[in-house]
């Protein structure tokens, strides 16, 4: 798992992080399970919510400030 990433402090396409606007290739709108904001991610993000609350599961989307245990996202594929 590369994680190159993780110290670009600028702005720009975060491709695995959720934004509170519309960018990049956060193109899809879900709600934080915890505080309701409305949060726009990708599409693997999106599929990943998705596939739990169509299974029945609660929603399992955290917006960033929510976030406690990111790894969640890492495993989850
Ligand atoms: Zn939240």
């Amino acid at each position: 798992m590369l994680k190159s990433t993780l110290n670009h402090g600028e702005q720009g396409i975060t491709s695995s992080h959720p934004s509170l606007y519309k960018t990049g290739p956060n193109l899809y709108r879900l709600l934080c399970c915890k505080c309701s904001v409305i949060c726009y991610v990708n599409e693997t993000t999106f599929q990943r919510a998705s596939r739990a609350i169509l299974a029945g599961a609660d929603n399992p989307f955290f917006c960033h400030n929510c976030e406690e245990e990111p790894e969640v996202w890492l495993f989850a594929e």
